[in-house]
């Protein structure tokens, strides 16, 4: 095995890029890990502000999964914090009701008591709309719980998420939506494993870096030419970057993050760490960082608070967040094209949210990626001698996503 074999390059310092990076380390590669930011951890970084608190600067990032191994995985490089995400909606400043909907929700809205889950179901068919075929998400929502419901939890959202009418949008979108009439009011409830990293995700981050055959280069941004010498290339870069938009710009959405600061150690009782706005305002939501486990490090008498505006990304510096996915396809058609061209270089493999131009939360790019290193070595069936741990001696990790 000559050196040349033993080198991999890892564009980009977030999970897929540290995943990657990692595991192959583990399997005996000397990894090169460059990202153009000058902190590691991508959109998953956190730090402690002036006031004491730590502040997830690419908006909350709250971990939840049903996949044991990927637990396992983050388990090595952390301790796991219980947390059950909760979010309240703002209907007034004096009105904050349980979000996704359910039976408080619908309650209180209408102001009519609703004693149990029958009642619930019942009061929501009075609203529901006979629509038998909807042509859209507005038509579906309308078909399941009427107009009043729809206008205050949906429609100011789309159009501040996603610049875009519920008429736009496909009622496919929206039926993945939760619409619940018993008390649930946990953001996750379907999943088993729901927690934070203790000393947040920065310094998990550090430990999976922290192994002798990873070197990481911040402040770097890809060039071709880094490509010279390396066996093989894992890139979370975006994949039409890469290739110049030749096939034209992948769309995606941003946000541009608020900072303030509020008096006070921790939020008022009852107020959720997130609460979302249901107003025509330019906010879809407002995180307090020190209703968090773990998030008040020091003591300041101050606290932080992160509204979040969405924009297009060309008007926040090209940050790229949620890929654009119209009801036509017409980006994923491009997409494609792009990885057409990908699929034939020898030695690339484009890897996380960015490099295929999907959402991907945490636990999907961590499963993902260990299946994609495990897929790379068994195709390079000898992994380099002098590895002090093998592939095998880490869990084993399913081949179909979980
Ligand atoms: C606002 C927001 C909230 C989220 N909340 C959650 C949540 O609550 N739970 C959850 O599970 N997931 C959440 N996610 C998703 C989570 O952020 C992603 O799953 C995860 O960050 C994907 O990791 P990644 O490595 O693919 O991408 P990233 O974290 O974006 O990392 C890619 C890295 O590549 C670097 N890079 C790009 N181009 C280049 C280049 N040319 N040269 C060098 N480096 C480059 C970037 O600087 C970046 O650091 C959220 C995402 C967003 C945007």
């Amino acid at each position: 095995m000559t050196s040349w074999d033993r080198r991999i390059l890892v564009v980009g310092a977030g999970f897929a890029g540290a995943v990657h990076a990692r595991a192959l380390a583990e399997a005996g590669y000397e990894v090169d890990v460059i990202d153009q930011r000058p902190h590691i951890a991508g959109n998953a970084f956190d730090s402690v502000d002036d006031n004491g608190v730590r502040v997830h600067r690419y908006g909350p990032h709250l971990f939840h999964t049903n996949n044991e191994r990927v637990v396992d995985w983050m388990a090595r490089f952390t301790t796991l914090v219980p947390y059950e995400h909760k979010v309240l909606a703002e209907v007034t400043p004096q009105l904050l009701v349980p979000l996704p909907v359910n039976r408080r929700t619908i309650a209180e809205v209408f102001g009519t008591p609703l004693p149990d889950e029958a009642a619930a179901r019942a009061f929501l068919d009075t609203l529901a709309e006979p629509i038998d075929a909807p042509a859209n998400a507005a038509e579906y929502l309308y078909s399941r719980i009427g107009r009043r419901l729809t206008d205050l939890f949906f429609r100011p959202y789309t159009r501040k998420m996603w610049a875009m009418d519920l008429e736009e949008m496909s009622a496919a979108v929206v039926q993945r939506i939760p619409l619940r009439t018993d008390d649930e009011d946990r953001y996750f409830p379907n999943d088993r494993f729901q927690f934070l990293p203790a000393d947040g995700y920065t310094a998990m981050f550090e430990r999976i870096f922290d192994h002798p055959r990873i070197r990481v280069s911040l402040s770097t941004s890809f060039a071709p030419a880094m490509r010279r010498g390396m066996a093989h290339c894992f890139n979370s870069m975006p994949i039409d970057t890469y290739y110049g938009d030749r096939f034209g710009p992948l769309p995606y959405r941003s946000i541009r993050f608020h900072h303030a600061t509020e008096q006070g150690e921790t939020a008022p009782a009852g107020r959720a760490a997130t609460v979302n706005f249901t107003d025509a305002g330019p906010f879809t939501r407002e995180t307090d960082w020190s209703a968090l486990p773990h998030h008040r490090v020091l003591p300041t008498g101050r606290r932080t608070l992160t509204r979040e505006e969405p924009c297009d990304y060309r008007d926040n510096g090209f940050e790229r967040y949620y890929p654009v996915k119209t009801s036509d396809g017409r980006y994923d058609a491009i997409y494609r094209q792009y990885k057409a061209l990908a699929d034939r270089e020898e030695g690339l493999t484009f890897i996380g949210r960015c490099g295929t131009y999907q959402y991907l939360d945490m636990h999907q790019v961590i499963n993902q990626s260990l299946m994609g290193v495990a897929s790379f070595l068994a195709a390079a069936s000898d992994a380099p001698s002098g590895s002090s741990a093998s592939a095998s001696s880490e869990p084993s990790y399913q081949t179909q996503p979980g």
